[in-house]
C-alpha cells in the first residue's frame, strides 16, 4: 500500500505522525506509541477506501469522529483534488489535528467542531457531501442516524469496521430503512495481518433523510434506531 503514495505524500505523513506522536505525550490522542505501529494501524488502515468507485468519484468527503485525523487525514494528503470536512465533537483533539494539518502544509482540509446531531441539521452540511468516512465511532444503526444527513442522495457512507460487522448490519435494518440508505457491498480492508482484520461496509444514500432525523443529541445512541 505504501507504493500508493509520492515520496512527498509519505514525508507529509510520516510528520504527520511524529507530530502526533509528540502531542500525545501530554494529551490522549491514540493508544497506538510505537511508530511502525502507529503507520500500519492508522495511516495505512486509513487509505483501505482508495480503490472504491465511490471514493474514486467523490469531491467532498467528510470524516465523522475523526479523532486523531483518521481516516481524514492520510486521504487528504492522498488526494489533494477532493474537499475535505473533518468533525469531532472534542475540541482540544481537533484542534491539535488542525495544527498538524497546517504544519504539513494540507490546504485541502477544514475542520467543525460539534457533534454529528447537531451539525446535521446546519443546512450549510446537511446532505451536501459526496462521501461520508468513518472509522470507530458507533454501532452501525447509530452511525447511520449520525451520518446518512450529511450525505447527498446518490452519495455513500464508508463505515469502516472489524470482524463482527454481520451483528450490525443485521441491527440496522430499520434505521436504513428510516433514513434512506442501502447496503450496496462489504469488502475487506486487505491486510493480511488477522490482528488487522478490517472490513469497510459501502452504504449508498437512496433517498431524501426525513426532518426529524437525526434527533436530538444524545439520543441515537441512547435509544439506537
Ligand atoms: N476515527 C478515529 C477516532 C475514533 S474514536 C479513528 O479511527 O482513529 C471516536 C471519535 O468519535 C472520538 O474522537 C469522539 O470524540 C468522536 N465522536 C463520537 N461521537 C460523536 C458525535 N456524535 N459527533 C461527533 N463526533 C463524535
Amino acid at each position: 500500500m505504501n507504493r500508493l503514495l509520492t515520496e512527498e505524500q509519505t514525508k507529509m505523513l510520516e510528520s504527520y505522525r511524529d507530530g502526533i506522536l509528540e502531542i500525545n505525550k501530554s494529551m490522549n490522542l491514540t493508544r497506538v506509541c510505537d511508530p511502525e505501529e502507529f503507520w500500519y494501524k492508522h495511516v495505512l488502515d486509513s487509505m483501505a477506501c482508495v480503490g472504491l468507485d465511490c471514493y474514486k468519484d467523490a469531491k467532498k468527503v467528510l470524516d465523522l469522529g475523526t479523532g486523531a485525523g483518521f481516516p481524514g487525514i492520510p486521504l487528504a494528503v492522498f488526494s489533494p483534488n477532493k474537499e475535505f470536512l473533518l468533525v469531532d465533537s472534542v475540541g482540544k483533539k481537533l484542534k491539535a489535528v488542525e495544527g498538524e494539518a497546517k504544519n504539513i502544509g494540507l490546504q485541502n482540509v477544514s475542520f467543525v467542531h460539534g457533534r454529528a446531531e447537531d451539525l446535521a441539521r446546519d443546512s450549510a452540511y446537511r446532505e451536501s457531501f459526496d462521501l461520508c468516512v468513518s472509522r470507530a465511532v458507533a454501532f452501525l444503526p447509530v452511525l447511520l442516524e449520525y451520518c446518512l444527513p450529511f450525505i447527498r442522495v446518490g452519495g455513500h457512507l464508508v463505515s469502516y469496521k472489524g470482524p463482527d460487522y454481520a451483528e450490525e448490519i443485521e441491527a440496522s435494518s430499520k434505521a436504513l430503512k428510516k433514513l434512506g440508505g442501502e447496503i450496496i457491498s462489504v469488502e475487506s480492508a486487505g491486510l493480511e495481518n488477522k490482528e488487522l482484520e478490517h472490513y469497510m461496509i459501502v452504504i449508498r444514500k437512496t433517498s431524501p433523510t426525513p426532518k426529524s432525523y437525526p434527533r436530538k443529541a444524545g439520543t441515537p445512541s441512547k435509544s439506537p434506531l
